[in-house]
């Protein structure tokens, strides 16, 4: 009889909405709990992902099987050496490792559904590349529907997933872990040539007028005193695909632009051993100037905004208090009040400024110390290799070659912490980039 007596008082529609308010609210309150389980470091899942075991403890956090993991470090250290992701899977496949999604139905005891040739690929090789489970880490929330409606799974963005750091026993070391999400990063994918290597600077050089990658290309010659050989070039690819109406070659060998960043590397190392705390003030004062601040002390500045926003939080209350009690007039205190507030919005946003070029600042030094530290690991290469090459460069550009017989060419060698990453990595001259190319 309650329920009749309900649905003469609420119309339709009112029902209609509070089961949708129902439906909302209990998909809330589900979420809400599946949130609390992940910070507690809960997990459901009834097989953990390749490498590791659903643990028998009444967490079920997973404990690292040692019959697939060194498959994993072996992935790891392969990718932090700057292999690309088909070359780790051809790797895999040659030793005939067992496929994740294999791996999975093997240990739920059912055969693959899926149609699948049992063979890795380049997907599946980031995928455990760029999992923070094989350094330890609990993630979830990763994924969310879009309503309780609307069921479709969709990855959020990084940064609104629960991690939880050291939750259980790694697979691989965080240095580790963190140098392959550097590698992830760079503007090179690491493209393999038709002899199936990857070059030191492949995918890292940039074309200053059209923006484009330079690609390497092959030559074959003979002469009578060098009887065959052959030529590695890079060109730029604008070039190598529509021709010389629309880009020149920028060509340069192989040789030539290697011997030029390891001559660069190797000076810059040499300073470094030289003079570490002079270098650091140059390359501190390098990327202050980038960011085109003054080097003013932001810190001092910062406190004397912090003393005066406190004293006019006093005044304001206080101008309030006397006009409530009468002792100010109502247009003094308005204009006072008025004042008053219009300077504390702006010495908010003001301080809010200066935190955040203090933050720069911190970041900088921190930035040109890894920098340094890097430098100095390398001191002694005597060869150019992919793993140099990543660890050390951003990205290079390279300008054509000047018509003016024997003049120099200009290369700009963009170096890793100093310069910022590329925003979009495609082509330089992205207005995304902010690039400033030095046109020679
Ligand atoms: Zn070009």
């Amino acid at each position: 009889m309650e329920g009749a007596v309900q649905k003469i008082l609420c119309p339709f529609w009112t029902l209609t909405l509070f089961n949708e308010w129902h439906a909302a609210n209990t998909s809330k309150k589900i979420r809400a709990v599946m949130v609390s389980n992940a910070k507690q470091g809960k997990c459901h899942a009834p097989v953990a992902p390749f490498g590791y075991l659903v643990g028998d403890t009444e967490d079920r956090l997973p404990v690292v099987d040692e019959t697939d993991a060194p498959y994993v470090r072996m992935m790891y250290k392969m990718r932090s050496e700057g292999a690309s992701s088909p070359q780790i899977a051809k790797a895999l496949n040659a030793q005939g490792v067992i496929t994740p999604s294999d791996y999975t139905y093997k240990r739920l005891g059912k055969p693959n559904p899926y149609i699948s040739n049992h063979l890795w690929n380049a997907a599946m090789v980031r995928d455990i590349l760029e999992n923070p489970i094989y350094k330890g880490s609990v993630v979830s929330q990763k994924y969310t529907t879009v309503s309780y409606k609307n069921h479709k799974k969709y990855i959020k963005d990084s940064d609104e997933w629960i991690v939880i750091e050291d939750a259980f026993e790694p697979i691989v070391d965080k240095e580790l872990w963190d140098k392959v999400q550097e590698v992830n990063k760079s503007c090179s994918h690491g493209k393999v040539t038709k002899s199936g290597v990857i070059l030191p600077l492949g995918g890292l050089m940039y074309c200053a007028d059209c923006g484009a990658k330079l690609k390497n290309n092959t030559t074959f010659h003979e002469t009578k005193k060098r009887g065959k050989y052959k030529l590695v070039t890079y060109i730029c690819n604008t070039y190598a695909n529509h021709g010389k109406e629309v880009c020149s070659s920028h060509s340069i060998l192989q040789r030539i632009i290697e011997g030029l960043v390891l001559e660069d590397i190797r000076a810059r190392a040499k300073r470094v051993i030289e003079d570490e705390d002079g270098e650091r003030q140059r390359y501190m004062a390098i990327k202050a100037n980038e960011r085109k601040q003054q080097t003013e002390d932001k810190s001092r500045l910062l406190k004397q905004a912090e003393n005066r926003l406190a004293e006019l939080n006093t005044i304001i209350s206080k101008t309030y208090e006397e006009r409530m009690l009468g002792k100010l007039p109502e247009d003094l205190s308005a204009k006072m009040l008025e004042k008053y507030t219009a300077e504390q919005k702006e010495l908010t946003a003001q301080a809010e400024q200066w935190k955040k070029s203090r933050l720069q600042a911190e970041q900088d030094s921190e930035d040109v110390e890894k920098f340094i530290q890097r430098l100095k690991k390398w001191s002694d290469v005597e060869c150019l290799t992919r793993e140099l090459c990543l660890e050390l460069i951003e990205f290079i550009v390279v300008y054509a070659r000047s018509e003016e017989y024997g003049a120099p060419r200009k290369i700009d060698i963009y170096y890793k912490f100093i310069s910022k990453p590329l925003a979009d990595s495609r082509n330089l001259l992205l207005p995304q980039n902010s690039v400033e190319i030095h046109q020679s």
